[in-house]
């Protein structure tokens, strides 16, 4: 099964990368495509260029089999909605193919505000990664009876159906985020233990985050 994980990734951590890594492992994921986001306007911009943010993934992901990067969102001149970067990739694949879409446990919380969010089960399976610091109940009934018919602890049934099942996968806590790393690096911290040395290294050349 093929999953896609989004984000910001300014820049890209082992948050990210040994969430997921332990995810695939959980639910013998055999490729995660990740897709960096173009951001609205309206939203606090990146502090790295789109291109900045896309070769941090890449230097994070080179020599990774399990990963692969994918710049649709990316080279838009427009930021896209999830759910339609969803549609378009299952009219790619058809509807038969199981499809994933991965999130921290963050985003879990604040799904219900996506655009068209009910829709997004209809296109694939979300398969959620543990984040420490954030409730594991949604914040309202509705919502969390909506969590509870969607959700699953069956791995077979990710595989043998398209979409429409959530699984909040047991993955080790990793208290790492991008904003702590941009606060750690524009005060002169160190962040050997949270960034990949390729990224750091192409950090410190372009003067990011200083
Ligand atoms: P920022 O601090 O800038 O908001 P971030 O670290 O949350 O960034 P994003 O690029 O916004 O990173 O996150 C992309 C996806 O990765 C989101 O679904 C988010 O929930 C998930 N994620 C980020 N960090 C972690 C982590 N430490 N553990 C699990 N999931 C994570």
């Amino acid at each position: 099964m093929q999953a896609i994980y989004g984000g910001t990734f300014d820049p890209i951590h082992y948050g990210h990368l040994n969430s997921v890594t332990a995810l695939a492992e959980q639910v013998s994921l055999h490729q995660i495509i990740i897709m960096p986001n173009n951001v609205p306007p309206h939203r606090p911009q990146p502090e790295a260029t789109s291109e900045q943010r896309r070769k941090m993934v890449e230097l994070a992901i080179a020599n990774n089999p399990l990963f692969t990067l994918d710049c649709r969102e990316l080279k838009r001149a427009t930021p896209s909605w999830t759910v339609d970067t969803l549609e378009e990739v299952r009219a790619e694949k058809g509807n038969q193919q199981p499809l994933a879409f991965i999130i921290g446990q963050d985003s879990l919380l604040s799904l219900p505000h996506w655009h068209r969010w009910e829709s997004l089960l209809s296109l694939c399976h979300l398969l959620v990664c543990q984040r420490p610091g954030y409730p594991l109940t949604m914040e309202t009934p509705e919502r969390q009876q909506w969590l509870e018919t969607h959700r699953t602890s069956s791995v077979a049934s990710l595989h043998q159906q398209p979409a429409g099942c959530i699984f909040i996968a047991p993955t080790p806590l990793y208290d790492i985020s991008a904003t702590l790393i941009r606060q750690r690096l524009a005060a002169g911290q160190p962040c050997d233990d949270l960034v990949p040395a390729p990224v750091l290294n192409f950090i410190h050349q372009q003067h990011l985050y200083r």
